[in-house]
């Protein structure tokens, strides 16, 4: 407890073994309702939330863990720990202790930093993406960049759910393009432009990969 008062919120520490974590304002509503209604600075390795929806959770725990909206209709006193900003329903943030409980009564809940990382690597991904898009259209390739943002509109505004949900795009998509790749043959002076544009993309693909999978593994190991 008394740890936390080093920290400021807006600053960013090495924590946790993790780099650069930033420091957020957290008031759990479950310390609230203990009487601790303080706002306390932590790093966001220590703030927990979570998934409001099913749709926030891997699909492969969906078996294992529920949302908070499945654990508010076996529990009413739940909705408390939803609240609605800008006209939306959120889960609420919670303490690394109070996660933990919600964990082991089988409520998916990931570490803030995890989500954080998860949004801006979809952002990056989206980014990636556009410029990829950009470079297929200029490369005579407009039906593959139509698909690729076809996909992208089906998605249910969750960036958890988002990030899934690209990563396996991205894998049929990369699986698409293989055999199409030796007979697709630019003419003349296009090649040069493609074959970076590509080269690009297939390292993107595979940093991401890798990440995701870190995270999934983080993921397993606090699960377990
Ligand atoms: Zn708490």
């Amino acid at each position: 407890m008394t740890e936390n008062h080093k920290f400021e919120v807006g600053q960013r520490v090495n924590i946790d073994k993790q780099e650069d974590v930033l420091v957020v304002s957290l008031r759990c509503p479950l310390c609230a309702a203990l009487g601790n209604t303080e706002a306390v600075p932590t790093p966001a390795t220590r703030v927990w939330v979570p998934a409001l929806s099913e749709r926030w959770i891997p699909k492969w725990e969906r078996g294992k863990y529920i949302s908070l909206e499945d654990a508010i209709l076996k529990e009413p006193a739940l909705a408390a720990l939803v609240k609605e900003h800008n006209g939306r329903n959120q889960a609420e943030r919670v303490c690394s202790n109070h996660g933990k409980m919600l964990r082991a009564a089988k409520i998916w809940t990931e570490q803030l930093s995890w989500v954080m990382r998860k949004q801006a690597n979809a952002a990056e991904r989206k980014k990636t993406e556009a410029f990829s898009s950009i470079g297929a259209i200029l490369a005579g390739k407009q039906d593959l960049a139509a698909a690729e943002s076809q996909g992208e509109d089906n998605d249910a505004g969750a960036p958890q759910a988002r990030a899934e949900q690209e990563a396996i795009q991205r894998r049929t998509l990369a699986a698409s393009r293989k055999p199409v790749e030796p007979e697709d043959k630019p003419k003349g002076k296009g090649k040069g432009r493609k074959t970076k544009v590509q080269a690009e993309g297939s390292t993107k693909g595979r940093a991401q990969g890798q990440l995701r999978r870190e995270i999934d593994e983080a993921l397993e190991r606090d699960a377990s």
